[in-house]
């Protein structure tokens, strides 16, 4: 085009009012076609940036970095080298094209595009690589003629470099606009690293917490037998020294000694059970027992409590409940007291009723076998209740309802995260309904399969020792 004006203007040389009319429409076309390439490059930068922020993989990261500036200034050929740890070398980390071979190269400060770099803090552009005087000597014999190469940056410090390159046949070199545009996406680049290196770090931190928990558990969980033992002795040996010749005195001592081993014992005991859960360690036992015996057991150890604070407590079976089911008695024996324990402790008068029904699964789980029953088990009190507010932290572990409970009533507020946890290890869950000062229910399901089981003697309809009595009941 400047060749035609120019042609223009030679043709018709003594008119300066033409000269500068074309002059001015030179200027103004050449404006708009800088503001033009301008909104190009923009959105070329703004195309190829998009995304980048959210990889958060570093290697990941580093790769798309510099294939998105390859495609970016129309080359395929690009690297990108960090600083190492000791910070007294550069290692190249990425490349691709001409680059892919010298990936894990180190470099010193000022040696090579990036070292110079590294050195002045600034872009550089190189436009015959292979006749410059500066030139990595690990990067000789080179088919690439143009380099260029940003600083990536950190917090105001060096960090590395992202440089492209164009091949000596593509007969390219790099431009002022390409320059600007190369600066202007290591920058962009900079801010994707660091946020793919503070959500690593962050991960990492994840990690070490949870590994640190974890071992903790296991130590506890490795642990437990050996807290026992010499509980169980404590209390074992407590209870035969009281059987001896004691005055009433030392009866006292003794008597003492054994009920707080007892209670220290239930403590130590849900500590560890909990850690077991938490650390996986807790495996279930697989076998037939009587549900109906499981349930009395539960309410016998209740049951001195019970009375002594005035309580009824009772039970009731669905009919349709299996008479024995397949799983672990001990742990569901555990639930039951558990709750059963807490409604008799935050109950002053009323009742406790435990009782359990059964609903057919829909989907039984592998496990358990076509005949899989869902059981879903209740305890209800008519106790001091639950504030709605308080409800969603109660089966958090060493959550209690209000500090001030602990000093009244004791506990270590671990019962009901064990019993949720184990619950839900049979196959089923944990929740609870309440109104302050109206009571509490407390629900549970497992999931079981019905065992086969020898009727019972007092399920026989004809009971012999009251034949031909008269009984008086009384409710
Ligand atoms: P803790 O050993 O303290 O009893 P739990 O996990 O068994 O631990 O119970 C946690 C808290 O939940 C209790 O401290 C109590 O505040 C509340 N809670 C549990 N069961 C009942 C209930 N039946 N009625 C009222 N509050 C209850």
């Amino acid at each position: 085009d400047q060749t035609w004006y120019q042609q223009v203007i030679h043709l018709v040389p003594d008119s300066d009012r033409i000269r500068s009319f074309i002059i001015d429409i030179t200027e103004r076309k050449r404006v708009q076609e800088q503001l033009k390439r301008q909104n190009q490059y923009l959105a070329a930068l703004n195309a190829t940036t998009i995304g980048l922020m959210s990889r958060l993989d570093i290697n990941e990261l580093l790769q798309d970095i510099v294939t998105r500036a390859g495609q970016l200034l129309g080359t395929s050929h690009g690297f990108i080298f960090l600083l190492d740890s000791g910070q007294d070398e550069l290692q190249q980390k990425v490349g691709v094209g001409s680059f892919e071979d010298t990936i894990g190269t180190c470099i010193k400060r000022g040696e090579g595009v990036s070292g110079k770099v590294w050195e002045t803090g600034k872009p550089l552009n190189v436009l015959d690589y292979n006749t410059w005087e500066n030139r990595a000597s690990k990067y000789d014999a080179f088919e690439i003629a143009a380099v260029a190469a940003a600083p990536l940056m950190s917090g105001g410090q060096f960090i590395g470099t992202i440089g492209m390159a164009y091949s000596a046949e593509s007969g390219k070199i790099f431009g002022d606009t390409e320059m600007e545009l190369l600066k202007r996406f290591a920058e962009l680049a900079s801010l994707a690293l660091d946020n793919a290196w503070l959500f690593a770090e962050a991960q990492e931190a994840r990690k070490t917490a949870e590994a640190a928990n974890e071992a903790k558990s296991a130590f506890l969980a490795n642990m437990s037998h050996e807290i026992r033992t010499p509980m169980n002795a404590i209390i074992g040996m407590t209870s035969l020294l009281i059987d001896t010749h004691l005055d009433r005195e030392q009866r006292d001592y003794v008597e003492t000694v054994r009920q707080s081993g007892e209670a220290l014992l239930t403590i130590i005991n849900d500590i560890l059970d909990f850690s077991k859960i938490e650390a996986d360690r807790l495996e279930l036992e697989y076998q037939a027992f009587n549900l109906r015996e499981c349930m009395e057991n539960a309410l016998d150890l209740l049951a001195p409590t019970a009375a002594n604070k005035g309580l009824d407590l009772a039970y009731m079976i669905d009919r349709d409940t299996p008479e024995a089911i397949k799983g672990d008695v001990t742990r569901l024996r555990q639930i039951f007291v558990n709750l059963l324990s807490n409604a008799v402790k935050f109950t002053e008068t009323g009742e406790v009723v435990l009782s359990v029904s059964t609903e057919q699964l829909s989907s039984p789980a592998p496990s358990s076998g076509s005949e899989a029953k869902m059981l879903h088990f209740i305890v209800k009190d008519t106790g001091i209740g639950i504030p709605e507010d308080r409800m969603n932290r109660l089966f958090q572990s060493f959550s209690q309802v209000d500090a001030s409970t602990t000093r009244r009533f004791g506990g270590t507020g671990l019962g009901l995260a064990i019993s949720k946890r184990l619950s839900e290890m049979m196959g089923g869950s944990m929740w609870v309904e309440s109104k302050l000062g109206e009571g509490s229910v407390f629900h549970f399901t497992i999931q079981a399969e019905a065992a086969p089981a020898p009727a019972r003697a007092y399920l026989d309809e004809i009971q012999p020792a009251l034949q031909a009595q008269r009984v008086l009941i009384v409710d």
